[in-house]
Order: structure tokens, then sequence, then C-alpha cells
């Protein structure tokens, strides 16, 4: 059976997602058996613009990037969005909260009239991906998964399952009882709660649950409670609404993050 060619491409971003992949060492050798390699410019000179299936990380920033990535989506029959800045729009879609012409003089100053850009997005929202990897970086574990799905032709849906789940089912103390807030119960899962393993917090890089209960989540971490662990962290970080909305938009700002009804609440 003739092998996918495949390629990899970058647009705004560290680049720490192709990164990661190349730390799969011998199973990503494994995996290299299975394909050609038509274009990787972290790992390869040259390229060929004739490839099956396009791993795209990063974010789209410039008009540039929208009829690049359409290109792209036009020659591979498979596109695939390589992790948070691709799929969700992760950090680069903080900028969107300032006006572009502030964000580019804020960045650039006086030569900021030289630069292009837009409100960043993630691909997802200029082209249709048929696989999604998500985290920053991507989770190895799921790459992996994605790729034997795309070379036996399966569909992969990302979890739906917070990654609270996984931190439970490992049995991994929850660090709310260290006194530190964990943004797993709205984060969806499939990172195998790797931060929490280590006894740090989720940050949440690996997006937002479908219908997150975010409203739940924010009066947890800023309303009385008679739970005393629940109670000890709210008092501990005295945080506003909005101060909680920013921690849950760290990765999450596309499209801008709101709390549904915040007339209701007093901060
Ligand atoms: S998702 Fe994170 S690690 Fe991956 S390219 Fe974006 S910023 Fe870098
Ligand atoms: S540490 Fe975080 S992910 Fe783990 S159970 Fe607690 S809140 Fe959930
Ligand atoms: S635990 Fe949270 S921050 Fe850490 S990798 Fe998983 S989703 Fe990302």
């Amino acid at each position: 059976m003739k092998k996918k060619r495949i390629a990899f491409f970058d647009f705004a971003c560290c680049e720490g997602c192709q990164l990661s992949v190349l730390q799969l060492d011998e199973k990503l050798l494994d995996l290299l058996d299975h394909v050609e390699v038509a274009a990787w410019r972290e790992v390869m000179t040259g390229e060929s613009d004739q490839y099956d299936v396009a791993f795209c990380e990063g974010s789209i920033t410039r008009e540039t990037d929208i009829h690049r990535i359409q290109n792209i989506r036009q020659t591979a029959d498979i596109v695939v969005s390589l992790g948070s800045c691709a799929s969700i729009g992760c950090h680069n879609a903080l900028k969107n909260r300032w006006p572009t012409k502030k964000a580019l003089e804020i960045v650039y100053g006086e030569q900021a009239k030289h630069f292009d850009s837009i409100p960043a997005r993630p691909i997802t929202a200029v082209v249709d991906v048929d696989y999604q990897v998500l985290g920053c970086p991507v989770s190895l574990t799921e790459f992996e998964a994605v790729f034997k799905c795309i070379l036996t032709g399966q569909a992969y849906d990302p979890p739906n399952e917070p990654v609270c789940v996984e931190c439970k089912r490992n049995d991994y103390l929850c660090v709310f009882e260290k006194g530190q807030i964990c943004l797993g119960p709205v984060t969806r899962c499939g990172c195998n709660a790797i931060c929490t393993a280590f006894g740090e917090p989720c940050h949440g890089c690996r997006g937002l649950l479908d219908q997150p209960n975010l409203e739940a989540a924010a009066t947890v971490l800023t309303a009385d409670h008679l739970h005393k662990i629940m109670d000890a962290v709210a008092h501990q970080y005295q945080l506003t609404r909005e101060e909680v909305l920013d921690k849950f938009s760290l990765y999450n700002n596309w499209p801008e993050l709101t709390f549904e009804e915040d007339d209701t609440h007093d901060t």
C-alpha cells in the first residue's frame, strides 16, 4: 500500500508542540516507518508541496496566514490541528483583549507600522480540520493515538471528561488540599493529569470541556463554603469573578470568554 506523505507546518506559536513530537524518539521512528515525510522544517531541509496529511501548529494572526492555511487545506486530504494554539487559540488569543493596533504598538513600539496583524484565532476557526491534538504542548499519548487513527482510517474524538477523572483514576492528591487553585474540573482530559501527577495544578492547557459549568467553578473559587478545604482556598486567594475569568481565559480566549450572566453576581 502506498505510504501517506506527511508534512508539518507552523503558524504563530513557540513550535513547542513539534519539539515535543520529536521527544517521542524511537516511538517516532516507528511511526515514521509507515509514512513518508514531505516537509518538516524543524528536522529536514527542503520540502515538497505534495502531501496527504498536514500537521499544522500555531494560530492564525495575519491575513497571509489565512491564505496559507486555506492552501494547505486544499492540498491535504487530512489536516490535523497540532496543539492548543492551532486547536483553541491558546495564549495567542489573549492578544484580542486589545485593539489590534494597540497590541502591535505594545509589542513593536515605533516599528508597529511595519507589521501586519489581525485578531488571533485557532486554525480550526478558519478551515475544517479532520483531527485535533490538544495541549500546550501536545499530549504525546494523544499524538500517537491520532497518528494511528490516521494510518488506519479511523476517526478520533478528544475525550470530553474533566482532568479530575484522570487525576482520581491515578489516585493523585487533589492540589486544592494543598491550598492551590486547579482548573481540572472544567478542563478536557487526555493528558493523564500530568501536572497534578507532579503536585502542580492544572492550568487548563487542553481547553475547556464541552459546556463547562464555569459559573459553578467560579462560585467554588469565590464564595463561602461549608467545605473547609474549598473555603480555605477561596479565603486565601480572595479572587474576584473577573480574576477567575482571567484564569479560565489563559488558554481559552477564542472566542472571548465571558460568564453567561455577569450582572447577577457581585464581586
Ligand atoms: S500549543 Fe503551546 S507548546 Fe504548542 S506551539 Fe502553542 S504555545 Fe507552543
Ligand atoms: S487536583 Fe485538580 S484535577 Fe485533580 S482532582 Fe483536584 S481539582 Fe481535579
Ligand atoms: S493537567 Fe491541565 S495544564 Fe497540565 S497538561 Fe493536563 S490539561 Fe494541561
